[in-house]
């Protein structure tokens, strides 16, 4: 493998990993020409696969134009076309767009957006979020307060507001059948018993991700789940925010997985899959009523650099027209199903795959001791560490994370570009 000896770099832990030198379409070569599968497309980021020539084009052409223009002095073409767009695909009345780079900023300026408009609308006592354990919102502080994952919040307690937390609709975990329409009310039962509990008036909003990502490992709200929040959320006039930030882009085999359930959020914010890969963007996406109220009494007090970026702009523009002539939704319905029948397939033969969840091109399978009780590995055995250097070395790259809010249980995410064929399934 073609790693580095000496590097000073440093990210979350120790890295030695491959240096890459190129990739196109799902595959990516290392600097000694090994081959990998890049089977969770990154971080559930290259849904349209490496190296489209169609976006690297798009890319090019503004290049050779301009790659920044602040947005308190010029507004650009990129910008504003991709914002409609990306209004036009949203649901109705969510038509404000926010740009910024990544996950974690989207995130922060929806809760700010949001509180702005508690206070806007005279309700300054509205400032808690609530949110699920487990869950991942991002690592900045305010994301971080959201985040139900022990084990990367821990240490920054002190630093962050608390926020409360009910629990994510583990079916799975606990026995209960998520296809029981009963199940998925006990589970969004729990929001309004958090909210009575808090006290009504003092909730802001409730973030969730339409399907769990990384902390939960691709769950899928059980029956009903996603209906009653809505209904809980409106109830008691508490803003519903998505967190498609893993889901938006189509990875599901909708645009944006809230649309499986045919639920409309008051905020949205999606990153990843919406650049794919092509350079850092993301949005934060709100109703009307919301942004109208803010900029009524003077304007949202928030913004970065590089927000609305011109290059990031018409990358973003080009991946969502690359998602639509090339049908990738219906691939990742179509291939997704594939792809998850093969292993759900693969429990018969390994009884230490305890379950096999997720949508689409957003699939998952955890690690048990033992199926029945759902008891995780040892922590012993690292078998977190050990599956990901088995597949490295097969020329497979999957993602792995510890479950459970980070404190126990292996599961990994198989999520390849959505352009993946059945042949290379
Ligand atoms: N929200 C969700 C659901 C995520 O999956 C992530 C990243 O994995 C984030 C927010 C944070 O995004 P970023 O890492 O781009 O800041």
């Amino acid at each position: 493998m073609g790693t580095l000896k000496k590097s000073h770099l440093f990210y979350q832990s120790q890295n030695h990993r491959p240096v890459l030198d190129q990739a196109r379409g799902i595959y990516m070569w290392d600097v000694d020409g090994e081959r990998y599968l890049d089977g969770s497309s990154g971080a559930m980021v290259c849904n349209i696969g490496h190296s489209n020539e169609y976006v690297l084009e798009a890319m090019r052409r503004q290049m050779d134009k301009s790659t920044f223009g602040y947005r308190l002095h010029f507004e650009t073409e990129p910008a504003e076309l991709l914002a409609s767009k990306v209004a036009a695909l949203s649901p109705e009345g969510l038509d404000k767009v926010f740009f910024v780079s990544g996950g974690s900023e989207a995130v922060e300026s929806a809760i700010k957006l949001a509180r702005q408009y508690a206070l806007a609308s005279g309700q300054p006592k509205r400032w808690k979020v609530i949110s699920r354990f487990p869950s991942y919102h991002g690592c900045t502080l305010g994301a971080l307060a959201l985040t139900g994952y022990t084990s990367l919040t821990k240490p920054f307690d002190p630093m962050m507001q608390a926020m409360p937390k009910i629990p994510a609709p583990t079916a799975y975990l606990d026995g209960l059948n998520p296809d029981d329409p009963e199940t998925g009310r006990h589970y969004a039962d729990m929001l309004e018993t958090c909210i009575l509990e808090e006290g009504p008036d003092s909730i802001l909003a409730f973030i969730v991700e339409p399907v769990g990502g990384a902390s939960t490992g691709a769950l899928v709200p059980p029956v009903g789940y996603m209906e009653r929040i809505r209904e809980i959320c409106s109830q008691y006039n508490i803003l519903l925010i998505h967190d498609e930030v893993m889901t938006g882009g189509g990875r599901t085999g909708q645009f944006f997985a809230g649309e499986h359930w045919g639920v409309a959020p008051d905020i949205l914010v999606l990153s990843k899959g919406f650049s794919a890969g092509y350079v850092p963007l993301g949005a934060m996406i709100a109703h009307n009523d919301i942004v109208d109220a803010v900029m009524a009494e003077g304007g949202f007090l928030h913004g970065f650099t590089y927000a609305g970026n011109p290059l990031a702009c018409s990358a973003g523009l080009a991946v969502i027209e690359q998602i639509e002539t090339q049908g990738l939704l219906k691939n990742a319905e179509d291939i997704g199903g594939v792809l998850k029948h093969r292993l759900v397939g693969l429990m018969d033969r390994y009884p230490f795959i305890g379950d096999v969840r997720g949508m689409g091109l957003l699939l998952a399978f955890e690690l048990v001791s033992d199926r029945n009780t759902m008891r995780p590995l040892p922590k012993e055995l690292a078998a977190f560490d050990l599956l990901v250097d088995i597949a490295y070395s097969n020329g497979l790259i999957i993602y792995s994370r510890r479950t459970r809010g980070g404190l126990e249980g292996d599961h990994f995410l198989v999520c390849p570009p959505m352009i993946t064929t059945e042949a290379q399934v």
